[in-house]
């Protein structure tokens, strides 16, 4: 009798999808999944026509495109002041998806132990389970999702492998300050634990914050791989490229897993993507960018029933609807879509115990005109 025992027996169909589907059924603005709703700069689409056309469709190294390796670490030198070795510390990658999957396959082993802060992006812990590894998540709450760094110490055990930090963090929308930075530091300093950051929002930051990397941090120097993501850099999250930075015996370790997997990733793309990032302004304006888009729905929802947690970073934003109803977040999400024609995601799809506390996510990476119409819902509810 043929049985297949699954290895992820808890996974189902994300909540993206679902609230995609049920949008789509009921004609709803969707707001729920995190893209752009708008082209991608035209330049950028000639670029990779450019590359289509020229030849470059074969194999890319396995590391990346040289050329685009470079850009990395001149973006490195130019936004953090750190220099990060193109040949040894850089690979370009499937995605963040990728460079996420392919760090922990690298460094989990059985009965290794990670520990991770909730809400959290829904990727990491389906891989640390299927290398045999065990989540230890931390729960943060709404709406300053402040870190007790004394309790994350007292997780700490001989196990403790990894510990996985999203900054600026989907879905909280928060951003680190200094001194959680340095208390993670000196919490793993004395341990055999690494730091897989994801930093695919870097540039996705507002007001008088700047883009950080942990690997600025002397301590996260030689222990950390930094996760970015070109869909979110680019608006164009159907590329699926993006990159992994670590100190080279790290990247060594998480290149063997990369080569075999994935191998190289399309290649008129990286080159496309290495020419148009020749100009530095098409991701230090991103913040500015953003940040309009995220003033505009804060005055729009400022006479709303929903109270809106003002994000520090990230295309998300967080609404507690505690003032407009005491459903659960799973059923609050349906009537949002039937009763007012809009999508969201419930916050508590980033808890692994479903944790509500009455707010959903809601993304603002759309066009003005999609914005203007999700302020009129949800001025509506
Ligand atoms: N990390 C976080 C926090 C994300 O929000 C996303 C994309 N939604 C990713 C990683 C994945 O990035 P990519 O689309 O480049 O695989």
């Amino acid at each position: 009798m043929l049985t297949l025992d699954s290895k992820l027996p808890a996974v189902g169909t994300t909540i993206f999808s679902v609230m995609s589907a049920l949008a789509a059924e009921h004609g709803a603005l969707n707001l729920s999944q995190g893209f752009p709703d708008y082209a991608v700069d035209p330049k950028l689409i000639g670029l990779v026509e450019r590359y289509l056309g020229a030849g470059t469709n074969q194999y890319a190294p396995m590391t990346g495109v040289a050329v685009l390796r470079e850009r990395i670490q001149e973006k490195f030198q130019r936004v953090h002041g750190l220099l990060v070795d193109a040949e040894q510390e850089i690979t370009v990658t499937a995605g963040g998806t990728e460079a996420i999957f392919t760090t922990i396959a690298a460094l989990i082993r059985p009965g290794d132990e990670v520990i991770s802060f909730e809400p959290a992006y829904d990727c990491y812990a389906p891989a640390v389970t299927l290398f045999g590894g065990t989540m230890r998540p931390v729960r943060l709450v709404a709406p300053e999702f402040a870190v007790d760094w004394d309790y994350v110490k007292s997780l700490i055990t001989p196990r403790t492998r990894l510990i996985i930090v999203n900054n600026p963090n989907n879905p909280a929308c928060r951003v680190f300050s200094m001194a959680d930075i340095a208390a993670l530091a000196e919490m793993v300093q004395n341990h055999n634990i690494f730091v897989l950051s994801d930093e695919v929002y870097e540039h996705l930051v507002f007001d008088d914050i700047q883009p950080q990397t942990l690997l600025r941090h002397p301590l996260l120097r030689e222990r950390t791989f930094v996760v970015g993501s070109f869909g979110k850099l680019l608006h164009a999250t159907g590329w699926k490229v993006g990159y992994c930075v670590a100190a080279p015996a790290l990247m060594a370790e998480f290149r063997k897993v990369h080569q075999f997997n994935v191998f190289s990733v399309h290649t008129p793309t990286q080159y496309a993507i290495a020419d148009y990032l020749a100009d530095a302004s098409h991701y230090e304006n991103l913040g500015r960018f953003f940040q309009q888009k995220r003033d505009f729905l804060l005055a729009g929802l400022h006479d709303s029933r929903f109270r809106v947690y003002v994000p520090q970073g990230t295309y998300f934003i967080v609404l507690d609807y505690s003032a407009i109803s005491s459903a659960p977040e799973n059923e609050f999400v349906r009537e949002l879509v039937i009763q007012h024609r809009l999508a969201t995601i419930p916050l508590a799809a980033f808890y692994h115990d479903g944790f509500s506390q009455q707010c959903v996510r809601v993304c603002f990476a759309k066009q003005q005109e999609t914005l203007q119409q999700a302020v009129e819902l949800l001025c509506a509810v």
